[in-house]
């Protein structure tokens, strides 16, 4: 995995403001056999499951957070201060006779229990199977596997897009049907949790009955804490984690509704506790996920944007669109003054456009956390791309120097497949990329059939809108990308909607543009 240069943290602003001592993080991290005795605890202590991610061709991220009593309300899962140690092991087969890697983690209170190894010196593009044992107990198998070497081009890769998933919203019947898929990998693109005070009373997810503990607006730790886990404690979530290592970024819900660089967008919290905050949902979103430790955050900063090759067949970028962007000045679009504007921020945009231009792949993928077709030429929908049109031209650019330029992207709830046009104000102008945006897996609830008459289809770019929730699985080959637009006809009633296919596209290599099959 290429990583940023600089994502080396300062670890001491790391530590002071997240509290852990420099002991703790290290042991975090990977633990001496010996440093604690293993003590059985009561209650099933991986009801979290287990999950992996950011591989590599040679390591794979290996996650799981031990939770007793995971809807604990003080968000520590029902688990002392004591530390407690945590063996993995990463097998060859699904018995554990030829076991490749193990080692042993210390699973701390600073960090939510969570450990995050990352073992070492496995064979490129192989599946491996992994397992965790603590307190006596043994965790879900988890299946994952390294990405091809550097020299390798594969004949194919599979891999499976999601997005937000409002845990009281709907059930997460999706993730029923990508698991059953065992795609090679799963880029999730945002909103992994909602911070907002809508999960209990009047909820959509039929047969869930959350606790009052539930009913707040994420600001301490502890509740960021909790509302993962809730979502965590989803078994269709926890097969798909066990399924494939998954690639994260975020968009706004991870930590505030419409958050960019400038903080906090509530008045009545102030620009200092917002920092807080923002300290605080990064580290849950740390502790939660199976990120890689070049990701761990610095107190209000986490180097998230990062990219992995897939041998010589793609190059993915995933990009961080919410902790570097500008505001969206009040009076948008009126008087703007685009060229000064960023999403990405300068450090991010030099990095995603030399990774573009200079990359030796076949494929070159960009995922966004937000949509950057945009919706219509008068500028609306200011949260995503479409409220930056300079920064959006500067990405399309260098998107139209590299080799087969792909968009995968989240957030609006709404499967949408779109042609990138190099220029939005020509008609005419050609296209150099295809965008595939992946509808919500939950959010919003059932949704309703659009019967091919999307809102985002009157754009001439835009072939395909559809509401329902669902995924996006996509097969690439050094000749095609393939990809399927899945959806579910509801996820309120109950979890055993079947599996639909709403739409197929292909982009044949040197050909820019989606060919509908
Ligand atoms: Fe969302
Ligand atoms: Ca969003």
């Amino acid at each position: 995995m290429a990583r940023r240069p600089d994502a080396e943290l300062d670890r001491r602003t790391f530590l002071r403001l997240s509290g852990v001592s420099a002991t703790v993080v290290a042991l975090a991290i990977a633990a001496p056999e010996d440093t604690a005795a293993a003590r059985p605890l009561d209650g099933d202590v991986f009801s979290l499951g287990v999950a992996s991610g950011d591989a590599t061709d040679s390591s794979v991220v290996l996650w799981c957070r031990l939770a007793t009593d995971p809807e604990a309300a003080d968000g520590h899962g029902g688990m002392s201060r004591r530390r407690v140690p945590v063996r993995w092991e990463v097998s060859e087969d699904r018995e554990f006779r030829h076991i490749a890697r193990r080692g042993t983690a210390l699973a701390s209170p600073e960090l939510a229990h969570a450990v995050h190894p990352e073992p070492e010196g496995l064979a490129p593009n192989r599946r491996y199977y992994y397992r965790f044992h603590a307190a006596g107990q043994t965790s879900p198998i988890g299946q994952t596997r390294t990405l091809p070497a550097a020299a390798e081009v594969p004949s194919h890769f599979t891999f499976a897009t999601a997005s937000c998933q409002h845990w009281a919203n709907g059930h997460y019947t999706a993730y029923r049907h990508l698991a059953a898929e065992e795609p090679d990998a799963v880029l999730f693109l945002g909103d992994y949790i909602y911070e907002g005070r809508d999960h209990t009373g009047d909820i959509k997810r039929q047969g869930a009955t959350p606790g009052e503990q539930h009913d707040y607006h994420c600001e301490t730790l502890g509740q960021y804490r909790l509302r993962y886990a809730l979502v965590h404690l989803d078994p269709h979530l926890q097969a798909a984690h066990r399924a494939a290592p998954w690639f994260c970024i975020w968009d706004d819900h991870e930590v505030q509704n419409n958050w960019d660089r400038s903080g906090y967008p509530r008045d009545d919290v102030e620009e200092a506790d917002y920092r807080r905050l923002q300290a605080v949902a990064f580290r849950a979103y740390y502790e939660n996920l199976p990120l890689s430790l070049t990701t761990r955050p610095s107190g209000p900063a986490m180097p998230l944007f990062r990219s992995f090759d897939v041998g010589g067949l793609a190059r993915f970028n995933l990009t961080d669109v919410r902790q570097f962007r500008d505001p969206v000045p009040p009076d948008y679009p009126v008087g703007r003054d685009e060229a000064d504007r960023t999403l990405l921020g300068a450090e991010q945009e030099a990095w995603l456009y030399d990774n573009l231009r200079s990359s030796p792949t076949l494929w070159n993928v960009v995922a966004s956390g937000v949509v950057l077709t945009p919706f219509d030429q008068a500028g609306t929908t200011a949260d995503m791309w479409n409220g930056f049109p300079a920064n959006r031209q500067r990405l399309v650019d260098a998107m139209a120097d590299s080799s087969n330029p792909v968009v995968i992207s989240g957030d609006i709830h709404e499967h949408l497949a779109g042609d990138i046009r190099a220029d939005y104000t020509d008609p005419d102008s050609p296209t150099v990329a295809a965008e595939l945006t992946t509808t919500s897996v939950s959010s919003l609830g059932d949704g309703a059939p659009l019967d091919g008459g999307g809102g985002w289809l009157k754009n001439t770019y835009v072939h395909y809108n559809e509401t329902l929730r669902g995924y996006v699985s996509v097969r690439m080959s050094p000749e095609e990308v393939v990809a399927e637009f899945r959806t579910v006809p509801y996820v309120e009633a109950d979890d055993r909607a079947p599996i639909e296919t709403g739409a197929r596209f292909r982009v044949s290599s040197g050909t820019a543009g989606l060919q509908r099959l």
